[in-house]
């Protein structure tokens, strides 16, 4: 299913590095600011050695702050599933389930949610894969949390509204990916597989919020299934 597909996996966002500090100085730079409280233009201001910009009637800092986002691995007949996009970025491109975390949900449970939205289906996390970085020169960088995760029973995935279609590709020929975060948070996926151990000491964390408990991981089942 590949075949229709870019062959190059396109950076369509800007990987590890390739957002220079000096790039969001000058366009924080040049878009003004202004204080929630008392509508004043913002000034530039040290904290703890960083330049932010201040308030001068008052105490408010714009801080920036990175967004959180989800990024789900579900295994599912001997592959992990994959969403084609049916939106930008990266539309018609493949990505893993996943998504902005809401502040008044645990990332658990905006993955998810994310995975009934896009894929259609319920899951039941497995483990806590790993917290990435991702730094971007246009919009606030996010951290991705990635867990993995199977479907829960009977779950069948179906394409969501912002997806064009989805399947289950094996790990070893995915087709190109929308997000080179996502390449990352696959790999890392690879990693765990062959030294469990090790990766959960790494990460060691719980996976789920309270009271809901991660299930073990399930066998490895038949090859790859188009949904
Ligand atoms: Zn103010």
């Amino acid at each position: 299913m590949g075949a229709r597909l870019p062959s190059a996996d396109q950076p369509l966002h800007p990987q590890r590095g390739e957002a220079p500090a000096d790039l969001i100085r000058s366009t924080i730079g040049v878009v003004g600011h202004y204080c929630v409280r008392c509508g004043a233009e913002l000034e530039p201001r040290m904290i703890e050695g960083r330049e932010m910009q201040g308030c001068p009637n008052d105490d408010f800092i714009l801080w920036r702050d990175p967004k959180v986002a989800s990024a789900v691995v579900v295994e599912a007949d001997g592959g992990v599933v994959l969403g084609r996009r049916a939106i930008e970025p990266g539309y018609g491109l493949w990505c893993l389930p996943g998504g902005f975390v809401n502040d008044d949900e645990h990332p658990a449970d905006a993955a998810m949610r994310e995975c009934l939205e896009e894929i259609s289906a319920a899951v039941e996390l497995t483990s806590l894969l790993g917290v990435y970085h991702v730094p971007k020169s246009d919009a606030p960088s996010m951290v991705g949390i990635a867990y993995t995760a199977r479907l829960a029973n009977g779950a069948e995935p179906k394409a969501g509204s912002e997806m064009l279609e989805v399947g289950v590709f094996p790990v070893d020929s995915l087709p190109p990916l929308a997000f080179p975060s996502h390449r990352e948070v696959i790999d890392q996926f690879l990693t765990s597989r062959e030294s469990p151990a090790a990766s959960s000491r790494r990460h060691g964390a719980s996976v789920a919020p309270s009271g809901k408990r991660p299930s073990p991981a399930r066998e490895q089942s038949p090859p790859r299934r188009k949904l």
